[in-house]
């Protein structure tokens, strides 16, 4: 049976950048709004005005059985979360994900916020700390895509910046990686082969070569890694309460280096502290 190559032409990996930056622009238009008050429906109804207008498509829609451009996550909810009637409390950690299709190719990306409480530093420092730690894991995993041979080292090196912050210096917490929910490839399709653990595995995985694009996503609790599906058939939420977050990029390696589709810098200010200096796709 004929299986399309995870490996893209120059031209596939340019008719990536413009969903790329839709899905970025859509997230922005998200942290706008995020407060006390909003609800995560306005959030989603934000999202897919900003993909629309750009003359793309919520990509979400096209998977079965969803009908929303966003999946926000609240608190003990780590991913697929249901936007909805749901109000943003003070202190709440979000986790927003969303992506865009254009012109047949796609873009998927997720960031984490966390909502002001000016009643409770503690709580808001341990789950800045989450979300700090998730997204410094992505971009680990995203600066090992430059220089790695093979898929398997994004995770080790995503597993690897985890172990490396030890517990949380706020709550004395260890942090845990979902397993059950991976990154992958993405393209014609949000999610292509192959893979993409967010931990050491056995095998090397598939090698990295030009026309690799990738979404990276860790997902990360407070706590234990154990998650279960809500009554909704879709919100993946902690077995033991803690807190969730969840980073996504979608990134190309291309001849000249590696590119974040979903950042309009690239991924330079994320890549710095790890010395790779991210290069367009020309
Ligand atoms: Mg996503
Ligand atoms: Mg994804």
């Amino acid at each position: 049976m004929f299986r399309r190559s995870i490996y893209k032409t120059p031209a596939q990996l340019r008719s990536m950048v413009e969903p790329g930056l839709i899905t970025a622009r859509a997230l922005d238009a998200v942290r706008e709004l995020v407060r006390a008050g909003v609800t995560t429906g306005e959030l989603d109804a934000a999202a897919e005005r900003v993909i629309v207008d750009h003359g793309a498509e919520p990509n979400f829609k096209l998977v079965r059985g969803y009908h929303h451009a966003t999946c926000i996550s609240v608190n003990e909810q780590v991913v697929h979360g249901i936007p909805g009637d749901r109000v943003l409390q003070a202190g709440d950690i979000v986790s927003v994900d969303c992506g865009a299709q254009f012109q047949g190719w796609n873009g998927d990306s997720a960031v984490t916020f966390v909502v002001p409480d000016p009643g409770r530093p503690e709580v808001i420092a341990r789950r800045q700390e989450l979300s700090r730690v998730t997204e410094g894991s992505m971009w680990a995993g995203i600066a090992a895509m430059a220089s790695a041979t093979h898929i398997g080292e994004i995770g080790a090196a995503i597993e690897g910046f985890i172990e490396a912050q030890g517990v949380s210096s706020v709550s004395g917490e260890t942090y845990g990686i979902l397993r059950e929910y991976v990154g992958h490839g993405i393209g014609r399709k949000m999610h292509e082969a192959p893979s993409v653990f967010n931990y050491r595995t056995p095998d090397a995985g598939a090698e990295i070569r030009p026309g690799l694009a990738l979404a990276i996503e860790p997902m990360v609790t407070a706590g234990g890694e154990a998650t279960f599906v809500e009554d909704d058939d879709w919100t993946v939420s902690t077995v033991d309460g803690t807190d969730g977050s969840h980073w996504e990029h979608s990134v190309a390696r291309h001849e000249g280096g590696i590119w974040v589709l979903t950042a309009p810098d690239g991924g330079a200010a994320g890549l710095a502290p790890f010395g790779v200096v991210p290069v367009p796709i020309v």
